[in-house]
């Protein structure tokens, strides 16, 4: 995922756009990401500030996720930002700058920016639903999808007590 800011560098203000079209395979984050069989999409501009060479843009993915209440499967369409500030190693340093990565040459590569963003967009817990009403603790069943009687035959201890004085 390199990108040539030869022209951006020769003044300051240039700007670029760019576009690339990965997945997690190439950016070699494959493993239990939620992001593996989804085609990536990065759209971004850089612009020449002087300093720094400044990147922002957008990820666009579809993410695959196993709802961590009622086990189902489920996909959502993430638009995951990122930004970054890139420097030329031959350029004075610039003291305390929070986001700051290094070039050489005329090429930055954002692929480290690419797979830092989507990992830090990966859920720690995903719910399919705010409204989930996940699997009856007895049975197993999908509540969201199916009712069982679980609820009607659980009878109170107390009342249980009750109902064998009464008998
Ligand atoms: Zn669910
Ligand atoms: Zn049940």
């Amino acid at each position: 995922m390199i990108i040539n800011v030869l022209q951006a560098r020769k003044a300051i203000g240039n700007e670029q756009t760019f576009e690339f079209i990965t997945s997690a395979g190439q950016l070699a984050i494959e493993g239990e990401t939620p992001w593996k069989s989804s085609v990536i999409i990065v759209e971004g501009k850089l612009i020449n500030n002087g300093r720094v060479i400044a990147v922002n843009g957008i990820i666009s993915a579809t993410a695959k996720y196993q709802c961590s209440c009622c086990l189902e499967d489920f996909t959502a369409n993430m638009e995951i930002p990122f930004s970054d500030n890139y420097q030329q190693t031959n350029d004075e340093p610039i003291e305390s700058e929070a986001d700051l990565t290094y070039y050489t040459g005329d090429e930055i590569d954002i692929a480290d920016l690419m797979r830092e963003s989507l990992i830090l967009a990966e859920p720690l817990k995903s719910v399919c639903s705010e409204n989930c009403r996940g699997l009856c603790p007895h049975c197993g069943i999908n509540l969201n999808t199916a009712q069982c009687s679980c609820q009607d035959k659980l009878v109170d201890p107390r009342l249980a007590v009750l109902q064998k004085l009464l008998k």
